[in-house]
Order: C-alpha cells, then sequence, then structure tokens
C-alpha cells in the first residue's frame, strides 16, 4: 500500500516515514502544498497524510482541490494542537480522519491501517480463506495456522493483493502501489514474487489470469 506523507516539519516527517515504512508501505514525502497537490493528483495513493500547515498552498486549499477534481483517496490530516478550526475545515472539506500534534506514533500506525481497510470495505483485520490468514495489524500470515516467513516484499504485494481481493490487479497496478516515486519498479519482479508466494501458500490462494494480472478471491 502506497502512501503520500505532506509534511514539512523533517524530523516529524522521517519519523512518520520511518514508521510507516516498517509497517510495509511504500511512502512519499513532500514537504510544500504544491507538491502534494501535483503528486496527490497524479499518482495513485492508496491513502494521504497531510499536514494543514504547509508552505505553498495550505492542506485544506489541496484537499479541497482533489475532492474537486474527484480524486477520492481517503485522507488523514494532522493539525496543530489548538487547531479545532482546522479539524472541522478539514472534515468539512472531506478529510477521512485527523490526528492533533503531537501525537503517539501507535495510534497514527492504527489509525493508517484502519483508514486502509476502510478504502478496502473490510472490517475485520483479518483476512482469512482457504487456511490461509493474513493479519493486517502485522502483515503475519499463517497457512492451517502454520506461521508463514515472508519477505517485506512478499508481504507488501500480499497486502495490496488482500486489501483488494475480489478484484483482478494487473502487474502494473501492483507495481504502482508497492514502490514508491523513486523505487526501481520492474514488473518483472512482481512475476517473481508472485511465483515464491504461491509456492510458500499453495498454488491456489493467488490466481494468475494469464496477461491480464492476479486475483485473491474475496473471503
Ligand atoms: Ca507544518
Amino acid at each position: 500500500m502506497r502512501i503520500l506523507l505532506a509534511e514539512d516539519e523533517q524530523v516529524l516527517s522521517d519519523q512518520i516515514k520511518t514508521l510507516l515504512i516498517a509497517e510495509g508501505r511504500a511512502v512519499d514525502t513532500v514537504a510544500d502544498g504544491d507538491e502534494a497537490h501535483f503528486l496527490g493528483s497524479t499518482e495513485p495513493y492508496d491513502m494521504i497524510i497531510l499536514d494543514i500547515g504547509l508552505p505553498g498552498q495550505d492542506g485544506i486549499s489541496v484537499l479541497k482541490k482533489w475532492r474537486a477534481e474527484g480524486i477520492d483517496t481517503p485522507v488523514l490530516i494532522l493539525t496543530a494542537r489548538d487547531g479545532w478550526s482546522d479539524r472541522v475545515d478539514g472534515l468539512d472539506a472531506g478529510a477521512d480522519d485527523y490526528m492533533t500534534k503531537p501525537f503517539n506514533m501507535s495510534e497514527l500506525a492504527a489509525r493508517v491501517r484502519a483508514t486502509l481497510r476502510r478504502k478496502s470495505g473490510q472490517t475485520n483485520p483479518m483476512f482469512e480463506k482457504d487456511g490461509i490468514s493474513f493479519d493486517t495489524r502485522n502483515g503475519r500470515v499463517a497457512a492451517n495456522g502454520m506461521p508463514v516467513d515472508l519477505t517485506s516484499q512478499e508481504v507488501a504485494v500480499l497486502s495490496y493483493l488482500v486489501h483488494n481481493s475480489g478484484r483482478l490487479i494487473s502487474r502494473t497496478e501492483l507495481s504502482e502501489h508497492i514502490y514508491a516515486y523513486d523505487g526501481d519498479r520492474d514488473s518483472n519482479t512482481i512475476a517473481v514474487f508472485i511465483t515464491r508466494l504461491r509456492k510458500k501458500l499453495g498454488p491456489d490462494f493467488i490466481q494468475t489470469i494469464r496477461g491480464r494480472g492476479y486475483m485473491i478471491d474475496a473471503a
């Protein structure tokens, strides 16, 4: 799952990025509103974390533009402690959630997970099908109750397919959602990850539709 992080406080931005990467997300960071608007309008993010106080265009203006353009990517806004009017404006402008600075990093991680689940229409954090379980809270995978060891890239691929279960996903779409903007995208690598996942999870969990992509049936 790929996230755009727009935050101009460098230290905070680095902390959030580190946290999200540890959670298996691909992260693009920007530090001003104009860049945030551009990337959010042109790249296919699974969610956006948007500071309200950004140089250039402020976060509320950026959010309003996205919504006016029909960009419906879930947005979590970050506001100052005394910024209740920003929170009201942000929610009215189409934000899905907010956090008030300073916040606890574990809470942010949990809100990101919840937002991504809501976007997928999944209320249950545990995805289970055909004896395979995927815990969206920690990326742990089990086959018939036995833990399965996956690399972080394999988890990233599996996570995107699980969050979009029931839908055919092309290699291009997968690579756009598991690599950051500057990531080394190669759709052949995706095929390698899928092959390894099928070895570890059995041949039936992930379906390959030749020439079109991959799919996990809805739970
Ligand atoms: Ca700021």
